[in-house]
């Protein structure tokens, strides 16, 4: 399997509940080393610029307003095959419908307030990492 990186936000929700932490130490224990590391509080037009692709959907001005309503915490992950092995770690979409043991079912409060953001291709990964980091500041593979 590939080794690969991918794209996790830990959303308002999980950051305001000091949930961070927890959240990480969970992604090292699944095998994930984090490459870069930062907490910001995302301007709405970053956070409308990165769900783009959710421009026309109902729920797009509540998507952005809940992520701008208070600080995140974003990471590079890395380890093989991380883009489909986080998507599993995360969980679904809906923390009540998400298997026992993901970061979702433990920490998401509803299918909008969900916990974590992951990336769902590798392409989008590539995207995504670098909408938040410049390569210098993504460490080079452990
Ligand atoms: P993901 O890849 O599992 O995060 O799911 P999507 O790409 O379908 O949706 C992106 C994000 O939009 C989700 O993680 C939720 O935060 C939010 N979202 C999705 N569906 C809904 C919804 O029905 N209502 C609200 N308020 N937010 C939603």
């Amino acid at each position: 399997m590939a080794t690969e990186r991918t794209l996790c936000i830990i959303k308002p929700d999980a950051v305001e509940k000091n949930t961070a932490g927890a959240v990480l130490a969970l992604l090292e224990s699944a095998g994930f080393s984090i490459l870069a590391l930062k907490r910001t509080h995302l301007p709405q037009a970053v956070a409308e610029g990165f769900y783009a692709v959710h421009k026309a959907r109902p729920f797009f001005g509540e998507l952005v307003t809940f992520m701008t309503r208070s600080p995140v915490v974003i990471a590079v992950l890395e380890r093989d095959d991380a883009v489909a092995q986080y998507r599993k770690v995360m969980g679904a979409t809906d923390p009540a419908k998400a298997d026992a043991g993901t970061i979702r079912k433990l920490y998401g409060a509803n299918v909008g307030e969900n916990a974590v953001h992951g990336s769902d291709s590798l392409d989008n990964a590539k995207n995504e990492i670098a909408y938040f980091f410049a390569s210098s500041e993504v460490a080079p593979s452990a």
